[in-house]
């Protein structure tokens, strides 16, 4: 199964709920590009050479380093996907991959959230640099712009800054939103509603899978 969904929708967070629950494995391809350029497998050294370039990892490579990691032994039963495909050539691409292994995708869960929502989850967002997390409305420090914990001043990631978020949701807009559609087509998407508290949002996953497998 894939998550889809814009940055700040809380993708990371269902995934790791869902690969608990559902004991499969969440499968995220920032994870896997990292995990083999450590290990200097041939794909990862390959990987590295366009990122030390600069350059974007080219669909062919990361759909083999997807193709690599699926055939492990973990998702023999099934696995879930974050952050791949992102564009309509990936997910043809990977497409192509699942039927060459006799698989195919699923289900895919659109975690949706309107820019607002998530604008202002992610322009709420302050840190610390103890490692604490905090947010200006769901969870305030004491003394605002403090640290609870630490006393130190709380600062904002440069991911946070509203006009970085808004220059993410755009390219969400312009590449991905399309996959909504390409996979709404082949009728296995379903939307879920990510406004609402992680745990609930979990929930209602969940329960698509109780039905789909009847
Ligand atoms: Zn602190």
């Amino acid at each position: 199964m894939i998550l889809l969904g814009p940055p700040g929708a809380g993708k990371g967070t269902q995934a790791a709920n869902l690969s608990a629950a559902l004991k499969i494995p969440h499968i995220s391809t920032g994870d896997i590009f990292r995990s083999n350029i450590k290990e200097g497998t041939p794909l990862g050294v390959l990987a590295k050479s366009y990122i030390d370039a600069g350059k974007l990892v080219p669909d062919d490579v990361t759909v083999e380093i997807v193709e690599d990691r699926i055939q492990k032994d973990d998702c023999k039963n099934g696995f879930l996907m974050d952050g791949f495909p992102r564009t309509i050539p990936q997910a043809q691409k990977f497409d192509n991959m699942l039927k060459k292994l006799n698989a195919n995708v699923e289900l895919v869960i659109n975690i949706s959230a309107p820019d607002s929502a998530i604008v202002k989850r992610m322009s709420g967002r302050r840190m610390c640099s103890c490692g604490r997390t905090y947010h200006v409305v769901n969870l305030p420090p004491k003394t605002e712009g403090i640290c609870d914990a630490c006393g130190s001043k709380l600062f904002i990631r440069d991911d946070d800054r509203e006009e970085t978020v808004l220059e993410r949701l755009k390219t969400y807009h312009e590449q991905t939103s399309p996959l909504i559609d390409y996979y709404s087509e082949k009728g296995i998407l379903k939307n879920v509603d990510g406004t609402k508290p992680i745990s609930e949002t979990t929930e209602e996953i969940l329960k698509i899978i109780a039905d789909l497998k009847g």
